[in-house]
């Protein structure tokens, strides 16, 4: 029987799916203790999308995901470490799929044919479906040339090239862009923001540093802020790129005429590659992010050994300002916490 899934749309494109079906496994999730004990069969299929047409044209396993390690690891999750609801046994499977490179997306669905239910029935199943905005957020993606347009609301497009700040790069470049914000829903606001600037056409966003909690530099009376800085590839021109930082602000409700300097998001390029540049709009390197210890702190345990244009070494930058009133909230971040689900029969 062919089960056919929902398309995932990913800029305008349908994407192909990577089936495995009916990976068959003995478990011992459930709630009753006879489960953790005795075990029972666990079925699952998973639908990894994935933009084959690379790996189609040039027959190149690279380019795809290989099915085989995609049962491989469905099958650890299902033979791995009780637990009790099959929700969480599907996450748990869907996160272990959008590891893979490339996968954009997966459904997942859990079959527990041998449930303990006081009825007869054929089977019991969860199904899910996960996307990098939910899961690893960055592991999918690489960015190619700075070539073609993009149909991204954020891209304002290359416009008239003046100087330096408008040139696009040959091949994509790393940059550092740094995050804070200190009214609302700060974490997730950040979180999300990290998110945006993965979506940007042009943006890959590679690593993010831990979260850490800063006092406000602006007076005690503020709430304080939360900060992170993210390493992106981006292929757009540095202008490009401030442009995109301000649609994401904007989006998320920062208010730029609110005199106090709160906001809900703030997003500076503290470095593109190594570009020293000063003209109205854009400074670079930004020209306070090597005295910010709420920006050096987590750049230095993110990536020890870099260096920023004009400044040198983070590691000795960070030393200088010492901790100043930042403090580590979380180095996982902003890997998504455990799962929250309701139980299931
Ligand atoms: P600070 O720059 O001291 O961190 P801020 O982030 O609060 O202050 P904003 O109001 O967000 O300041 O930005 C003011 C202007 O700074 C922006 O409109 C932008 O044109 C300009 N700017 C110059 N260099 C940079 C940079 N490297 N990154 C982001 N914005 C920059
Ligand atoms: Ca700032
Ligand atoms: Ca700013």
């Amino acid at each position: 029987m062919t089960v056919h899934t929902r398309p995932y749309v990913k800029d305008g494109i349908e994407l192909d799916q990577v089936a495995v079906k009916g990976i068959r496994v003995t478990g011992h999730h459930g709630v009753f203790d006879a489960e953790r004990e005795t075990g029972q069969l666990f079925f699952a299929d998973v639908v990894a999308h994935v933009n084959t047409r690379a790996a189609g044209a040039g027959d190149d396993l690279a380019r795809t995901v290989n099915y085989s390690d995609l049962a491989d690891r469905t099958a650890d999750v299902l033979a791995g470490e009780p637990i009790q609801l099959l929700e969480a046994v599907a996450e748990r499977i869907a996160r272990a799929a959008l590891e893979f490179d490339g996968v954009q997306c997966v459904d997942v669905t859990v079959h527990k044919p041998q449930a303990p239910l006081h009825v007869e029935f054929q089977d019991v199943s969860v199904q899910i479906r996960r996307d990098l905005r939910d899961g690893g957020l960055w592991a999918d993606k690489r960015i190619g040339s700075s070539a073609g347009a993009s149909d991204d609301p954020f891209d304002t497009g290359a416009g008239p090239v003046r100087d330096v700040l408008d040139q696009r790069p040959a091949q994509p470049v790393p940059a550092l862009i740094a995050l804070g914000g200190n009214l609302g829903d700060v974490e997730p606001t950040l979180r999300q923001a990290v998110s945006d600037l993965h979506r940007v056409n042009g943006i890959e966003v590679r690593a993010a540093s831990p979260l850490v909690r800063s006092q406000p530099e602006g007076g005690k009376d503020q709430p304080e802020y939360l900060n992170a800085v993210v390493r992106i590839h981006t292929a757009l021109a540095p202008r490009e790129l401030l442009a995109a930082c301000q649609g994401i602000e904007l989006v998320h409700g920062r208010d730029r005429s609110d005199a106090s300097g709160n906001r809900t998001v703030d997003l500076d390029i503290v470095d593109y590659d190594g570009i020293q540049a000063d003209s109205a709009d854009l400074t670079l390197p930004h020209p306070r992010a090597h005295q910010r210890a709420f920006v050096l702190l987590p750049w230095s345990s993110m990536e020890p050994d870099a260096q920023l244009a004009q400044h040198g070494a983070i590691a000795d930058l960070a030393r200088g300002v010492g901790t100043d009133g930042v403090a580590l909230v979380d180095d996982r971040w902003p890997r998504p916490s455990a799962p929250q689900t309701p139980p299931s029969p």
